[in-house]
């Protein structure tokens, strides 16, 4: 039985992620962490205030912690691997803790800026991490879709993505559609120059070489993303669609289960599809 952190256990991928290893019978989750946690009137060092940095025990005994910043490392300490599905600070913190009590990471937040992103990769050499920006099987194959329709198509066809996500979403454009147009660039040997967030005002005929990406917010949508190759007069729509969160947890799971057995390095989902022999 693997044991099982959850950084974020509050938020909505956490509580699927709850839910997914509940119903997976391999992991169970020994603590959920949350820093905007119910922790009770009046509990820690704040009087008053019902809402903190707490650490609680998902056994169904209830009994909830505050925890102050530094005693991240202390708490993740307790699991096999910790998942984690905060804020980019969050996996910063994470990953700087999971480095220093030798505890491999799974992460799945995204918009993470260069100095985040460098804290996971300084991780990766002292334990086994995975980072996904999408962890459902579906992204993965379209991703490869993607790849091979590049191939396929006109070279001069133009390539736009296009992001639906729910109105609370954090980050913009998504993790998965900055993920899709870079390795659409590299497909065709453009640098992240050739990247477009959205246009606006008198912007005159499209450049050849632009990959537009445009993030539409609203209702709940769960992820919803659609790359469109454009020639003369016909295109091609690739589209994954994303019903609920369970395919994210479920696929955190096996990223889970991958790096409890892996040596240091930083992963990604092709290496757990594809593990090298
Ligand atoms: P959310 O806002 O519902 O949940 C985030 C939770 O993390 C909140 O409860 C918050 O209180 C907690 N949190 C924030 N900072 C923390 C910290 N430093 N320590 C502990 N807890 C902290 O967001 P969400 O929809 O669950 O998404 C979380 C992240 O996962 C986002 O970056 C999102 O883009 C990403 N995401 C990734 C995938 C994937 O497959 N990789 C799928 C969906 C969402």
């Amino acid at each position: 039985m693997i044991a099982l952190v959850l950084l974020g256990a509050e938020g909505r991928m956490g509580k699927a992620v709850g839910e997914a290893a509940a119903e997976a019978g391999d992991i169970r989750i020994r603590l959920g962490v949350d820093r905007g946690a119910d922790v009770g009137a009046g509990a820690g060092k704040n009087p008053g205030s019902t809402r903190g940095f707490a650490v609680y025990a998902q056994d169904g005994s209830g009994e909830r912690t505050e925890i102050r910043d530094g005693e991240l490392g202390r708490v993740l300490e307790a699991g096999d691997v910790v998942v984690d599905f905060s804020s980019p600070d969050g996996t910063r913190e994470a990953a700087i803790a999971c480095a220093a009590c030798s505890v491999p990471l799974v992460s799945g937040t995204t918009g993470l800026t260069s100095v985040q992103s460098q804290a996971i990769e300084a991780a990766s050499r002292q334990v086994a991490v995975l980072r996904a920006a999408n962890f459902s099987l579906g992204v993965l194959a379209l991703r490869r879709v993607l790849i091979a329709a590049l191939r396929s198509a006109p070279r001069e066809w133009d390539v736009e993505i296009v992001e639906r996500h729910h109105r609370n979403k954090a980050d913009s454009p998504s993790g998965t559609a900055l993920l899709l147009a870079r390795e659409a660039a590299r497909e065709r040997g453009w640098t992240e120059a050739a990247l477009r967030f959205g246009r606006e005002g008198r912007i005159g005929a499209r450049p050849n070489e632009e990959i537009g990406v445009h993030a539409v917010r609203g209702g709940s949508w769960v992820g919803d993303h659609e790359i469109l190759l454009a020639g003369a007069g016909e295109w091609i729509e690739l589209r994954h669609v994303a019903q609920d969160r369970g395919a994210f947890a479920r696929g955190a799971l096996s990223a889970a289960r991958f790096v409890t057995g892996a040596g240091p390095g930083l992963y990604t989902l092709d290496h757990l599809l594809n593990p090298s022999p």
